[in-house]
């Protein structure tokens, strides 16, 4: 028999677990044999919901056929891949819990940690972030990236990101509330996180090996995430050019004044081609890289005029289902 959307409506659930999904079919049924003892041992009001982010693999499949057996699991399932981000607004969004845990499928993040996290948030903290203690897992390539962002944004942003918190974390349903509410669809939820404050700890742990699959995260998606950040955060590349224009333009009077008087010193032994073909090729070039920064931005201001919804949803299940009608 199909369970009805009465069934679903338990007290307002204490805890909610976001779990974005990208073609984790394999993860599934391991992640929740874990999780499953951790939150009834912290409480039986509790709900988890997938958002299974445009998988092209049997992941809604299997979710759903977990939910038949413990409703208290729910999936939103997108129309296409949205990516990871959005995928956590739309989880947000379906979350009711007094407190929401985000997390990974591929038990990266260890479902025991969300007790530390319950804990913290007892004692009043209204987010609790985990704090990877090492990145060795990850390529040095990748950790070079990684740190060159974190470096860029400490110099520019305008918030300060704790170092080594991710979206492992617990927030309060008065910091859920906010979050929702910023309307931005260039996301980035790190620096949502720092953004909205409240008070806020940190409990380290250590990154385990993805247990099946592989990364999501392309390194195209991953430089574009770095600019999306910096740029959601900061206005410093747009106002950069001005000075570095300034400081161009007074060198190059400088360097006309120089040939001039060594022209009327000595007389024109000719020609300059090669410095006149090196200067254009110079200037154009910063025009360009200018005129590429202010599309970024403008690129920005079309995206959130558009006002288009931040994902599509295609299907619910489970207690997710009862938020349909509070949505547009
Ligand atoms: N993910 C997603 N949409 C994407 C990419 C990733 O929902 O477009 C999910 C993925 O299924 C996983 C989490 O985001 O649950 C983290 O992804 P992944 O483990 O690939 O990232 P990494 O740990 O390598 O940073
Ligand atoms: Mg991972």
């Amino acid at each position: 028999m199909r369970a009805t959307k009465k069934d679903f409506c338990v007290a307002s659930p204490k805890l909610s677990v976001i779990i974005p999904v990208h073609n984790e079919s394999a993860n599934i049924a391991p992640l929740c044999e874990r999780l499953l003892p951790v939150l009834n041992r912290i409480t039986s009001v509790w709900d988890v919901v997938f958002v299974d982010d445009g998988s092209r693999d049997d992941t809604l499949a299997i979710i759903k056929s977990i939910s038949k057996t413990e409703p208290r699991i729910g999936a939103v399932s997108f129309s296409r891949n949205f990516g990871k981000e959005i995928a956590i607004a739309a989880g947000l969004d379906h979350a009711r819990g007094d407190a929401v845990v985000i997390m990974d499928a591929d038990l990266q993040h260890p479902p025991e940690m969300i007790e530390a996290f319950v804990e913290r948030w007892k004692d009043g903290y209204l987010m609790v972030y985990g704090q990877r203690t090492d990145r060795s897992d990850e390529t040095r390539v990748k950790r070079g990236f990684a740190h060159l962002f974190y470096q860029l944004f400490a110099r520019f942003g305008e918030v300060s990101l704790p170092e080594g918190a991710g979206d492992f974390r617990l927030i309060d349903r008065k910091g859920v509330e906010v979050l929702r509410s910023l309307g931005e669809k260039a996301r980035f939820s790190k620096g949502l996180y720092a953004w909205i404050g409240f008070k806020n700890t940190g409990v380290p742990f250590i990154v385990e090996e993805r247990q099946r699959g592989t990364t999501k995260w392309s390194f195209r998606k991953l430089v574009r995430f770095a600019f999306d950040g910096i740029a959601a955060f900061s206005t410093v590349p747009l106002r950069i050019w001005t000075y570095i224009g300034f400081l161009i333009s007074f060198l190059s009077i400088a360097t006309a004044i120089y040939f001039l008087i060594r022209t009327l010193l000595y007389g024109s032994d000719l020609p300059g081609f090669p410095s006149l073909i090196v200067s254009v090729m110079f200037f154009s070039g910063i025009q360009l890289m200018s005129l590429g920064i202010v599309g970024e931005y403008v690129g920005r201001i079309f995206a959130e005029v558009k006002r288009r919804p931040l994902y599509v949803v295609a299907e619910r299940v489970g207690g997710a289902a009862d938020v349909s009608d509070t949505l547009v």
